[in-house]
């Protein structure tokens, strides 16, 4: 099972990932994850990216793919992996695709999670406090919205004009979306 779970930051994406992991026995490949390990680790690439996870921008399609495509190809991912945040531009989405074409392993499923905007905002907002990401400040997590709708909306229209979106509503409890997760990517 190889699937890619899409949607805005506060949609609800690392929880689900957790949980879709978990039913499916598969690993959690969170680019968001392997970079800020890099940051606190303090290696060469995690100094490079600091300050653009900070801002709330994107780091470049060649080194996020570069990450990715080496975490592909551990033991783990035979069976089959769960990506979360990425890819976040078509180029990625380009890049993965051929990737995934060169080995036949194309994805199994790709779910979208929806979620109003307003509803997002609020959620983001409440992730400060305890254990807060340094880029949850209000000014950071809309930029990281405007980032989304410029540039990670679109990897949704990529999938869907290829007939491979499963459109997914995140609104509800953590329970209610899993089963509808669920269901989508069993169906
Ligand atoms: P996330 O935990 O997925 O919200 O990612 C946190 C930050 O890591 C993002 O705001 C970006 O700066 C960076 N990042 C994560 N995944 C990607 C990706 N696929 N492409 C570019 N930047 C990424």
């Amino acid at each position: 099972m190889r699937i890619v779970l899409l949607g805005p930051p506060g949609a609800g994406k690392g929880t689900q990932a957790v949980l879709i992991c978990k039913r499916y026995g598969i690993p959690h490949i969170s680019t968001g994850d392997i970079l800020r390990e890099q940051v606190a680790s303090g290696s060469a690439l995690g100094n490079q990216v600091k300050s653009v996870l900070d801002s709330g921008e994107l780091v470049s399609d060649e080194l996020v793919m570069k990450v990715i495509e080496d975490r592909l190809q551990r033991a783990d991912c035979a069976q089959g992996y769960l990506l979360d945040g990425v890819p976040r531009t078509v180029v990625q989405a380009e890049i993965l695709q051929a990737f995934l074409a060169s080995s036949k392993t194309p994805l199994t499923r790709v779910v979208q999670l929806e979620v109003p905007e307003q509803v997002l905002l609020d959620r983001i907002r409440h992730r400060g406090g305890a254990g807060a990401r340094t880029d949850d400040t209000a000014e950071v997590a809309a930029r990281r919205l405007q980032v989304y709708w410029t540039q990670t909306a679109p990897v949704a229209e990529f999938y869907r004009n290829q007939g491979a979106l499963r459109e997914v509503d995140g609104v509800g409890s953590v329970e209610d979306v899993s089963e509808r997760i669920f269901a989508s990517v069993d169906g």
